[in-house]
């Protein structure tokens, strides 16, 4: 399939985990891919992304610096000549118990996971709308924007603003010919749950490394957890045309853990 020749995919948090999954299916369907994140193992991401044969750049950024995401849309359009689809897809979490959350772990989360979404959303709704020729959005929501964890009262709230986010969003864009949907994947195994595996064992008990997810994961009807590529499959479609008429909506891949 090519469905995405030609086009310019975004995608923020590209070099590993989920990112990187939605990466690689863009580029296997023929996109052009620019992988954005703090590490400078973005450039080891786009390197492979290049190895399959697609156009691919990595761009180091952190996605809470307005002029950083600046640069990033810039080097994307001086790459490829436009921004098609821009995936928001950088995040973080931390846990803690309620009198231990600190301010600096609110601040940041929020500033990655719902500011970092905004800064994004904002430049590539302007070169969008310059081009003339619209796009699509993705926004990296979570299930906690859909039902809190505990533990995680940052987390949530940083989740539940891409929500709404998006759906404002949508409303101001749809004229441009601009889709904005919000995703919310469930237990994807990814570093993420690494770190969730190491701190809430720490807070809820004994766990050896992997005993927590799949514990979660019992909760799941489909009893497994999700994969990357789960999540892509999901990305991909709400950027090809298949999902022109479908705007504003946040939408779970999580095996069925909720249904609401
Ligand atoms: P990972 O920890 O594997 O990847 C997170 C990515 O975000 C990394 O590429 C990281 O870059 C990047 N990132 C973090 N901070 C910044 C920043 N300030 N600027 C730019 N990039 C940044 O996590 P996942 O792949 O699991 O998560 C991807 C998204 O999916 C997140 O938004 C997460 O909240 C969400 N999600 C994940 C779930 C899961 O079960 N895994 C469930 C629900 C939602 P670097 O490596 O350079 O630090």
């Amino acid at each position: 399939m090519d469905r995405f020749s030609g086009k310019t995919v975004v995608v923020t948090g590209g070099n590993k985990g989920i990112g990187l999954a939605i990466a690689e299916r863009f580029a296997a369907e023929g996109a052009n891919l620019v992988v954005a994140s703090v590490e400078e193992q973005v450039e080891s991401a786009a390197n492979r992304l290049r190895n399959s044969g697609a156009g691919a750049i990595g761009v180091l950024c952190d996605v809470t610096n307005k002029a950083a995401v600046e640069a990033l849309y810039d080097r994307a359009e001086e790459a490829f000549g436009s921004v098609d689809v821009s995936v928001q897809n950088a995040g973080i979490i931390t846990i803690a118990k309620i009198e231990d959350l600190t301010e600096n772990q609110w601040d940041d989360t929020m500033d990655v996971n719902t500011k970092g979404v905004f800064l994004c959303c904002q430049e590539a709704i302007k070169r969008m709308r310059k081009s003339g020729t619209g796009g699509k959005l993705i926004n990296t929501a979570s299930g906690q924007a859909r039902d809190g964890f505990i533990y995680t009262p940052h987390y949530a709230a940083s989740k539940y603003g891409v929500m709404g986010m998006t759906q404002s969003l949508a409303k101001e864009v749809a004229l441009d010919g601009i889709t904005v949907n919000a995703i919310c994947p469930g237990i994807i195994k990814t570093d993420m749950w690494a770190y969730n595996d190491r701190v809430w064992g720490e807070l809820l008990g004994d766990y050896s490394p992997g005993e927590l997810m799949e514990e979660w994961v019992q909760n799941i009807p489909m009893k497994r957890a999700g994969e990357g590529r789960d999540v892509a499959g999901l990305v991909a479609f709400l950027a090809s045309d298949d999902a022109d008429y479908i705007t504003g909506q946040t939408i779970n891949v999580d095996g069925g853990l909720i249904m609401s």
